[in-house]
């Protein structure tokens, strides 16, 4: 029998596999394909991401395998490279000073870099990955779940505690399990082209330079990659017109591709191309029993704004840490309820925001009515807000985002960025278990607790003013960075502490 069971190991899967394997899970994952993505597909590492790859020690290796990486992103909507530029959305999102909300930069590898080092990452904590290995089919009990696994034509059967489905878009244990999904559904199509050329100075080369094009012949969307003179080009095509992934001849996309870059006589060497459907799909539920879905098997959200891959980061990082906790028994089956609780009302605003700059960017004529505002893109992966029994709420705000950039402090927020005075910021002591922070007074309690509980209570001093703490107050800190709980000074903090925990876990 192993804890858990990953079917995927894209983007969702592999988060869930090394943050699970961290946590010291034993954890099997399987997949059907032969290795992890060997396209960039989606490129972009949010500074959420960010601190969840510093909390599991790959964030410098993965900023430093993409040579773009540090120099920031700039994205435009125009006629052509050259044409007519319509908006300019971003440019250089590297220049903007974000020490105040994080102490992360944003990334911007590729999903084919960024896999790996996940992988390995994974392995190295103790996960075990098989490729060319496929889910046949599952059935589950009251004390876990049988499945049948497929790989060189012989099938096996394991035993798990719990089943995570990280199968992608089209997830076939979503529909095993008969849950239905809302919103738009699909609303485009594009056909994925990697190429290569030289564009000279066209496309910056020291940023990601992501282009929208707008123009008679097509829409489509432009960007550099990882690898010199190498981009992604995505046209638009039309089913409901006819129009397939066949009607893009070599010849076709060539004259595309010249009309994109205004270089008539462009000899580009095309070296990839895959249909991929821009659909938006939430499920009704992330959870089944000891059965949950994580990343585009729980939701897909079209690509603009950059946060299919991220968000699928997201859902494998907060399962793990849940998942770690109930599976040691440091909390009750209920902590599991909160996956669904905190990560699909996130989902929902991913996927209204992601509409909303779809219509601005790519599709004017798209119908946004009905749907949650947009929010800024730092306020979307730094400023949202987690509301369920794994967070004590002292207030009854109902916005859904703050500004990360003056944070209060509030559970349900991220833990402020804040340096210690140690050489370290909040995100340096974060990740493997539950923080305390105060102006030192609740140091004796943080060890008391942790000493009656069991659990991973660090205490670290936070300079005076920070967390919106009053004096004597403390801050508790889950393991994924989001304030839990927050006390002014009281006379008791190990009673207080000790309260707080058995409610947040629900022991
Ligand atoms: C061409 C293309 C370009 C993209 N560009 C962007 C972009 O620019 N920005 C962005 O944010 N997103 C982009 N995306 C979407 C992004 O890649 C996904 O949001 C992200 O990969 C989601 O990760 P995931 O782990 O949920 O699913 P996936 O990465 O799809 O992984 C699912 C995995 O499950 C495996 N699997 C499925 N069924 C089984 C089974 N029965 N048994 C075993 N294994 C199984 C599959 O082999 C696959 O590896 C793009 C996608 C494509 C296809």
């Amino acid at each position: 029998m192993v804890d858990v069971l990953v079917v995927g190991a894209g983007y969702g899967g592999l988060s869930a596999t090394m943050f699970l394997a961290q946590h010291g899970v034993d954890v099997l994952t399987v997949d059907r394909h032969a290795s992890t993505s060997i396209h960039p597909r989606a490129a972009g590492q949010s500074w959420r991401t960010m601190e969840l790859f510093r909390f599991a020690g790959i964030d410098e290796e993965v900023l430093d395998a993409s040579p773009r990486a540090r120099g920031g992103l700039r994205i435009t909507v125009a006629a052509s490279l050259g044409g007519q530029v319509f908006h300019r959305l971003y440019d250089d999102v590297g220049a903007v000073d974000v020490s105040a909300a994080t102490a992360m930069p944003h990334g911007m590898a590729g999903q084919d870099l960024v896999e790996p080092i996940m992988l390995r990452r994974a392995e190295k904590f103790g996960a075990t990955v098989r490729f060319n290995t496929e889910l046949v089919s599952f059935t589950q009990d009251e004390d876990g779940v049988t499945a049948v696994l497929r790989s060189s034509g012989e099938e096996t059967t394991v035993r798990a505690r719990y089943l995570i489905a990280a199968d992608g878009g089209r997830s076939r244990i979503r529909s095993a399990l008969g849950i239905e999904t809302d919103g738009p559904g699909s609303l485009s199509h594009c056909l994925g082209v990697l190429f290569e050329a030289n564009l000279g100075d066209r496309v910056r080369t020291d940023v990601t330079d992501l282009f929208y094009l707008q123009n008679p012949h097509f829409t489509a969307g432009f960007c550099s990659t990882d690898t010199p003179d190498h981009y992604g080009f995505a046209p638009d095509y039309h089913p409901s017109k006819g129009e397939s992934p066949e009607d893009f001849t070599p010849e076709r996309l060539v004259e595309m591709i010249r009309i994109a870059t205004d270089e008539p006589d462009l000899e580009p060497v095309l070296h990839w191309t895959a249909p991929w459907e821009i659909a938006a799909r939430l499920a009704r539920r992330f959870r089944s029993g000891r059965v949950f879905l994580v990343g585009d098997a729980a939701k897909v959200t079209p690509p603009t704004g950059g946060m299919g891959g991220n968000t699928a980061i997201g859902d494998g990082h907060d399962l793990a840490w849940k998942l770690a906790a109930v599976l040691r028994g440091e909390a009750s089956d209920a902590l599991l309820d909160t996956y669904e609780a905190e990560r699909r009302p996130y989902a929902r605003m991913v996927i209204d925001t992601s509409l909303h700059n779809m219509k601005q960017r790519m599709h004017p004529d798209l119908d946004v009515t009905g749907l949650t505002p947009a929010e800024e893109p730092m306020a979307l992966c730094l400023g949202f807000r987690y509301r369920s029994t794994a967070v004590l709420a002292e207030d009854d705000d109902p916005a859904r985002t703050e500004n990360p950039f003056e944070p209060t402090g509030r559970p349900g927020f991220r833990a402020p960025n804040v340096a210690l005075g140690t050489g370290q910021s909040t995100v340096d002591v974060l990740g493997l278990g539950w923080a305390l922070f105060s102006d030192g007074t609740w140091a004796p309690a943080a060890s008391a607790v942790s000493a009656e509980t069991g659990l991973r209570i660090d205490h670290h001093v936070t300079p005076p003013g920070t967390f919106g703490l009053t004096p004597g107050g403390a801050s508790l800190v889950r393991p994924d960075g989001m304030v839990a709980w927050r006390s002014p000074a009281t006379p008791n903090p190990p009673a207080a502490l000790s309260t707080a925990l058995t409610q947040l876990l629900g022991r």
